[in-house]
């Protein structure tokens, strides 16, 4: 039974501000991508990925990605994110026949521990049809209205955020994505609004999504931290 990871990298980054997608982006002279694919391959457990590329970019971006081999593969991505995975996820059911646990990984959580995706793995190995690593939140969550007007405050204990490598049986992760209208920016609000069960597992602050510039002044001390 196999484990693919897809990784949605067909967005094109514009918080960021770097004129060429995310994905592309480097840290110390390495795409995102890279760095990602590198993080999902060396945990040991994933044996295949798909990479859903921006329009004009997927030559590129298998260009970049030669080196890991067949394991490999880089599709052309969709409007919205979840289009993305729809498209990555039909390319892994047609080419791996046994997959069983599909992990989607962002792009551009490219820093993600080894530790984390193998937990997410063995959560669904284990039974869990759907997982997510979370982190308890810092910062007090306030609800507002359209004009900012604060409507109420989260209790901050029961809240968590969600980072990815989410995984799911592929199964479940199908049924979710064939939903009308499924359009979401996490996979298990899909599964959510099937009424699944959804579990989390612990993540880690390395798995930040490098969103804006801020994030990629971090990003690069966290590799030197890491590399040491
Ligand atoms: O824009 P944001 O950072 O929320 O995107 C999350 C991930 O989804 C990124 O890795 C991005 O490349 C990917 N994405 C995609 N297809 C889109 C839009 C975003 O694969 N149409």
């Amino acid at each position: 039974m196999s484990v693919v990871a897809l990784v949605p990298a067909a967005g094109q980054g514009e918080r960021l501000g770097a004129g060429v997608p995310k994905a592309l982006v480097p840290v110390y002279g390495t795409p995102l991508l890279v760095h990602a694919v590198r993080g999902l391959l060396s945990a040991g457990l994933v044996h295949h990925v798909v990479v859903a590329a921006p329009t004009g970019h997927a030559d590129r971006m298998r260009e970049l990605l030669t080196g890991f081999g067949t394991a490999v593969h880089v599709v052309h991505g969709g409007r919205e994110r979840s289009d993305s995975v729809r498209i990555a996820l039909d390319a892994a059911v047609a080419r791996v026949a046994d997959a069983r646990v599909v992990l989607v990984h962002d792009a551009a959580r490219a820093f993600t521990p080894a530790s984390v995706i193998r937990s997410v793995i063995a959560a669904v190995e284990a039974g869990a049809n759907a997982v997510v690593p979370v982190l308890p939140v810092a910062d007090t969550v306030k609800e507002v209205d359209a004009a900012g007007q604060v409507v109420g405050t989260l209790e901050r204990s029961t809240l968590r955020v969600a980072q990815t490598p989410q995984g799911f049986h592929v199964d479940l992760l199908r049924r979710a994505h064939s939903l009308p209208g499924a359009a979401s920016t996490d996979d298990a609000g899909l599964v959510e609004r099937l009424g699944e069960p959804v579990s989390t597992v612990p993540g880690h602050p390395h798995a930040m999504k490098i969103t804006t510039p801020i994030d990629l002044v971090i990003a690069e001390a966290l590799f030197t931290e890491v590399r040491q």
